[in-house]
């Protein structure tokens, strides 16, 4: 694992190690932690290193949205306030009592790549909650946390205006077809997320998965949903079947054409949901 320093007082985890990206913002007084990765060992290293390097204590972790790769860490940040949206907190709730049982867990530690990463692993939920957006404030400093949804309708960013920084969450998969296997994943909340992305005023974008980006990686995703939305829209009107909709959506060229295993499977799930009215 190792971590970089995007610009002053932003730092992250994009080399994988974590699954899905952990980054930091520092603040006059404090240092804010978004997602906690899935990875107990590194998250602890990068909590502690950045504590040293800055002598700032942490304060805060904010949750990007409910996937198990980007909460699973969560128990390093049990002395902090912990933040999600509203839809964040029900599904990790309900993700907890469901999905993750200690029984569960166990079952999944036989097959993990690593199960080391999260030995002694406790489902930590969040303490705070907010409805469509919050501010966060350390002296003249600002943070802006907003719901947008899009890959869930949870899907929040964290926005840092001095720096110039926003973290995405999955909302942006730099290098790899974008992941819409999310129940409550949606194509249309998705470009209007992008579209509010590229009107802020911002030079880093941290994905959750991904290297570091800017607003061309941004502006190539909006051209992509857009076009796989105007025609299945297009289709939808004119009574086409969903094998022949998912067909055609599936001849829109993404690029870049890495992790395509995804792209049928989002595609069905964007139709499902544009055909809904
Ligand atoms: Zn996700």
């Amino acid at each position: 694992m190792t971590y970089e320093k995007v610009t002053e007082n932003v730092y992250a985890i994009t080399d994988g190690s974590t699954r899905g990206n952990v980054a930091a913002f520092v603040l006059p007084s404090e240092i804010i932690f978004v997602d906690s990765g899935m990875s107990l060992p590194f998250i602890r290293k990068f909590r502690e290193e950045l504590e040293k390097e800055t002598g700032k204590k942490t304060s805060t972790l904010v949750i990007t949205h409910t996937h198990f790769d980007h909460v699973a860490g969560n128990q390093v940040f049990k002395d902090c306030r912990i933040i999600a949206s509203k839809h964040t907190k029900e599904r990790m709730v309900h993700s907890k009592e469901n999905d993750w049982t200690p029984e569960k867990f166990e079952e999944w530690k036989k097959t993990a790549e690593d199960p080391s990463a999260l030995d002694g692993f406790e489902y930590v939920l969040p303490t705070e909650i907010f409805e469509n957006n919050i501010e966060l404030e350390d002296y003249e400093t600002k943070i802006i946390i907003k719901n947008t949804g899009g890959h869930t309708a949870g899907s929040s960013y964290v926005y840092y205006p001095e720096a110039k920084a926003l973290i995405a969450g999955d909302n942006l998969f730099i290098n790899s077809f974008p992941w819409a296997g999310d129940q409550s994943a949606n194509p249309q909340k998705w470009i209007d997320t992008f579209k509010e992305y590229l009107s802020l005023d911002v030079e880093y974008f941290i994905p959750g998965h991904g290297p570091v980006s800017t607003k061309i990686e941004v502006q190539e995703y909006l051209d992509y949903f857009d076009k796989v939305v105007v025609l299945m829209r297009k289709m939808i009107t004119q009574g086409f079947s969903e094998d022949k909709i998912v067909e055609k959506a599936n001849e829109v060229e993404f690029h870049p054409p890495k992790r395509e295993q995804w792209k049928e499977m989002s595609l069905k799930k964007w139709h499902q949901v544009l055909s809904q009215k």
